[in-house]
């Protein structure tokens, strides 16, 4: 799905020299080259205070922690969404409330989180999925009138912008209390390995977040509260500060290839191309289609025959895994997720892809629709 070899091939001179550094240095753990990163991705976001940590689950986690959330508190989160947003809700022992999406966006449905809300209510998780936002704006008049924090999943939109209705623009991941990301090697910023961020305004937010991340201590040894270990290493910084300067290009190459793909498929009633929202632009971590009376798994099939790959996110509502049956009681109806779940299929997408890539799985894509639809 990405081709992530071309891509730091054409950096590798810069990236040689900033993990020499780092072994020049021995500055492995915290140090130098982090802060350094911190620093640089605050200015590019806009926000004032910028955390590593591990990985994009950890920074949820400690999201959590640092907003001091305890047990019985409800979360509100999306039902069609990575299970990494909802794992860590489960292992705080929050309370997780799940909610529909919208059918357009695939991001939370602002009238399902209204409904949602009880006096046990604490915090809203919006994601920002494939790398559009939810609708910020709507979401946190919401929390405002009733006292909610707002926890963004920005895993997927790392370098977007939320629109907000009187023209003002604004970082994706910056508008809530906290915004965690996750620098996993496919995302659109992504390390050699794993890699996650928490970016808040709040200067004691930050303190907080600092001190869990590194085992509940804020000087050595003294420890004033249960914390993890979840830091971003040095190595992982450095090369995330060599990228960081490419992020607006890489998305700008995305958004070519989605616009590619959206000019070959506009045609063809069987397949939905991606909506833009009207509060954001798009970054693409993903570029998703929705199948209307098309088989996606003989799609996927004849993709493959023909050396494309592809991927469903996500086949399986968060309500029917395994180990969050339990998340929704019988009654409750996510109707968008679960036809979601049975629609999508995202395509490749990476700034790499070149015209004979793209020329290749736009045909193949179409010939099996007209294959497939004048059988129908
Ligand atoms: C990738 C991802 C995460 C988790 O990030 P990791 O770094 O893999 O832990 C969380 N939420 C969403 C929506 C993601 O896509």
């Amino acid at each position: 799905m990405v081709d992530l070899g071309a891509q730091h091939q054409l950096i590798q001179p810069q990236l040689d020299t900033a993990i020499h550094e780092v072994i020049a240095a021995s500055a492995f753990i915290k140090g130098p080259f982090v802060q350094q990163f911190e620093a640089a991705l605050a200015a590019y976001l806009g926000t004032k205070h910028v955390i590593g940590c591990g990985n994009g689950t950890d920074a949820l986690q400690i999201a959590f922690m640092a907003l001091e959330l305890k047990a019985g508190d409800e979360v509100i989160l999306p039902c069609f969404t990575y299970a990494a947003t909802a794992e860590v809700i489960g292992l705080l022992g929050l309370t997780p409330v799940l909610v529909d999406v919208d059918p357009d966006t695939f991001n939370i449905d602002i009238e399902a989180v209204r409904r949602a809300i009880t006096p046990a209510t604490k915090a809203i998780v919006p994601v920002h999925l494939f790398g559009q936002c939810a609708d910020m704006e709507a979401l946190l008049q919401l929390a405002s009138a009733h006292n909610l924090y707002v926890v963004e999943d920005n895993a997927q939109s790392i370098g977007g912008t939320y629109h907000f209705s009187d023209g003002r623009k604004q970082a994706s991941g910056t508008l809530g209390h906290i915004g965690c990301t996750s620098f996993f090697p496919s995302k659109n910023l992504g390390a050699m390995g794993d890699g996650g961020a928490l970016y808040t305004a709040n200067d004691e937010l930050a303190r907080r977040i600092r001190m869990i991340a590194n085992h509940g201590q804020a000087v050595q040894y003294q420890h004033d509260c249960i914390g993890v270990n979840s830091r971003l290493d040095g190595m992982q910084a450095a090369i995330l500060s060599v990228k960081l300067p490419h992020l607006d290009e890489y998305t700008a190459a995305r958004q070519r290839v989605a616009a590619h793909y959206d000019e070959a498929f506009s045609g063809i009633p069987a397949l939905k191309i991606p909506v833009r929202s009207r509060h954001s632009n798009h970054v693409f971590n993903q570029y998703t289609l929705r199948l209307e009376g098309l088989s996606r798994d003989s799609l996927k099939k004849y993709l493959a025959e023909h050396d494309i790959p592809s991927a469903i996110y996500y086949p399986l509502p968060l309500h029917h895994q395994q180990a969050y049956k339990g998340w929704a009681t019988p009654q409750q109806q996510f109707p968008v997720t679960e036809q979601l779940c049975r629609q999508v299929i995202s395509l490749p997408i990476h700034p790499m892809l070149d015209e004979e890539q793209l020329a290749h799985i736009t045909r193949t894509v179409v010939s099996f629709c007209k294959a497939n639809t004048t059988q129908a």
